[in-house]
């Protein structure tokens, strides 16, 4: 979303200020409210892409996870910290050789 946006607004600015230069040079036509509105469009799209990625940062700070046992923070996508996961691995082997030789 974010990447969109700011692809999109730096499209429009560029889009604008090449138009602008086709157009006077080229054309030799004067087309400032055209480039304006693409000039504006820009901005509007890459201040959104910017209150996205704040909004975003924000967001990931108040739902980063903790540690399910010791309550320690841990990375995103993380459900343990780095010594409980080893524990919850080597708990999740043995209750599966378990039921290996229980089987
Ligand atoms: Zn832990």
């Amino acid at each position: 979303m974010v990447t969109l946006f700011r692809t999109v607004g730096i499209l429009a600015i560029a889009g604008g200020l090449l138009w602008m230069v086709v157009a006077e040079l080229v054309l030799h036509r004067s087309t400032g409210a055209q480039v304006r509105l693409l000039l504006v469009a820009g901005v509007v799209f890459l201040v959104g892409s910017l209150i996205f990625s704040i909004l975003g940062r924000v967001s990931a700070k108040v739902a980063s996870r903790r540690c399910r046992r010791c309550g320690k923070p841990v990375q995103t996508g993380q459900i343990y910290c780095s010594e409980h996961l080893r524990d919850a691995v080597n708990e999740f082997r043995d209750h599966q050789r378990q039921k290996g030789d229980g089987g």
